[in-house]
């Protein structure tokens, strides 16, 4: 272990990873301080194990419709202790190769919580590392909100902590995490309620993605209520009690999910010690080289309030490293046009404008295609899943600027229309492109 680096990373997950091992590449000699678990919130607390919990509740769904394809089977249960176990292993394996990953690449790495000393110069514990540059990568964290009670409910971070599955619900929050994790509740068996502030879900996607999924949750079972405002939890021999500001109360339940936000883990670095400054809500400003206002200092991923998505950590952190150390001068990360999927039950994804984001730029010469219907994998069967698809395009060539599904496969669908729309794909490019049949996908290349 050395005292002087070309670069320290403070927090060892998708973006800070990403940018010591790119910069190691190079031939950099790169330090990563992390006080967790390597790999960050993605792969301890977000995407991998959100995702085995997906798959598990999709388990369910074809269970439900194996009678329409012949199959007489009969579920005896589910075993949520026995998943969490093989699901913490898995997560397990992949620390370590992070770690080896890193130390096959060269990379120095010190557990423990980092904070600035200077803007050239990290401490950990009582020991000091000099570098030249620093890189804030130390994403965020679940947000509960200070209300008499909070503490009795439980955040995404608790949820993978959960040893058996709660058999009543209550989720607060109306973004993406909520919806997730409400339908792995549901899905596995739960009784899930969502309360929801405003007057949907996924607010910030095209309105034709939260609407329907509203409407598929509601018919699946999951009760949304909307315009709610926790005032208070408490908790009674029954279970938690939630009440709303308006006096209504929800519950009792033997779960309580606040889903509310995340904020940046900024306040405990001592960045003033450097000079760099934080926004009104702790997120560090960057600019498009993701260098903060001190110019040997950088921030990327979720820390900086850029879209909370782990493959954009992981491009800035990599394009970074490429401008700093790989001799690509200019280079950095285009924010436009990322593509999400939403682990919904039925999943959706988004990528490019929304209908309303498309009107304010583009005016009158914005033409939307939409689909909706059934697809074939219920044909068989009388309980129908469905799927719409929307087409955003602009101008008369019709430039495809934002392409929306929710439905089955959606997750699996939209990463190739993504390079599409990236490429400046039209409309006339969708219809000269060949299907693939019988797929849903090929549903986004004969709207008319
Ligand atoms: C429930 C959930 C589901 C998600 N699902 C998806 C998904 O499906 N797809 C997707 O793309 N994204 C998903 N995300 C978002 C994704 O996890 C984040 O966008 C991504 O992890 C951000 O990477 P990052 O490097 O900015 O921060 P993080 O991955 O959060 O890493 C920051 C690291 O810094 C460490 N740290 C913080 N402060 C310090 C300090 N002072 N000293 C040392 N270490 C420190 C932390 O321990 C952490 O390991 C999900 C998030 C959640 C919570």
């Amino acid at each position: 272990m050395s005292d002087k680096y070309d670069l320290v990373v403070i927090g060892g997950g998708s973006g800070g990873l990403a940018h010591a091992q790119r910069a190691a590449e190079y031939g950099a000699k790169a330090l990563v301080v992390e006080y967790g678990r390597l790999g960050g919130t993605c792969v301890n607390v977000g995407c991998v194990p959100k995702k085995v919990m997906w798959y598990t509740a999709g388990h369910m769904h074809h269970f439900a419709h194996a009678a329409d394809y012949g199959f007489d089977l009969s579920v005896n249960g589910h075993d949520w202790r026995a998943l969490k176990t093989a699901r913490d292993a898995y997560i397990e394996r992949l620390n370590g190769i992070y770690a080896r990953n890193l130390a096959n690449k060269g990379v120095d790495h010190v557990s423990g919580e980092g904070r600035l000393v200077d803007r050239h110069t990290v401490a950990v514990g009582d020991r000091e590392y000099r570098t030249d540059n620093i890189v804030i990568a130390t994403g965020g964290r679940p947000i509960v909100p200070r209300i008499h009670g909070a503490e009795l409910g439980i955040t995404s971070d608790d949820f993978f902590e959960l040893e058996e599955r709660p058999k009543r619900v209550l989720i607060a929050g109306s973004g993406y995490i909520a919806v997730e994790l409400g339908g792995v509740f549901h899905g596995l068996g739960s009784d899930v309620e969502i309360v929801v502030r405003k007057d949907g879900v996924v607010r910030s996607f095209d309105p034709m993605l939260g609407g329907e999924l509203l409407q598929a949750m509601r018919n699946d079972g999951i009760s949304v209520v909307t315009g709610v405002h926790p005032a208070e939890l408490s908790q009674t021999a029954d279970g938690i009690v939630m009440t709303a500001e308006d006096g209504r109360h929800f519950g009792p339940v033997d779960c309580f999910l606040w889903a509310v936000g995340r904020a940046p883990n900024t306040e405990r670095l001592d960045l003033e010690h450097a000079g760099v400054d934080v926004d009104g809500y702790g997120f560090v400003p960057v600019d498009k080289y993701q260098t903060t206002n001190v110019d040997n200092v950088f921030a990327l991923g979720d820390v900086t309030g850029a879209v909370a998505l782990t493959p954009v950590a992981i491009a800035a952190g990599r394009r970074l490293a490429d401008r700093l150390y790989g001799g690509m001068e200019g280079r950095h990360l285009n924010y436009d046009d990322v593509p999400t999927v939403i682990f919904s039950h039925p999943p959706m994804g988004t990528v490019g404008l929304t209908e309303n984001q498309a009107r304010d730029m583009y005016g009158e010469t914005v033409r939307v295609y939409t689909s909706a219907f059934v697809p074939m994998y219920y044909a068989l069967g009388a309980k129908k899943g469905r799927t719409h698809m929307k087409l955003i395009v602009v101008g008369d060539e019709e430039r495809v600027v934002g392409c929306h599904v929710i439905g089955d496969g959606a997750d699996e669908m939209l990463q190739g229309f993504a390079v599409a729309l990236k490429m400046g794909a039209t409309k006339r490019d969708f219809d000269d492109t060949v299907a693939i049949h019988p797929t849903s996908a090929e549903e986004f290349l004969t709207m008319r």
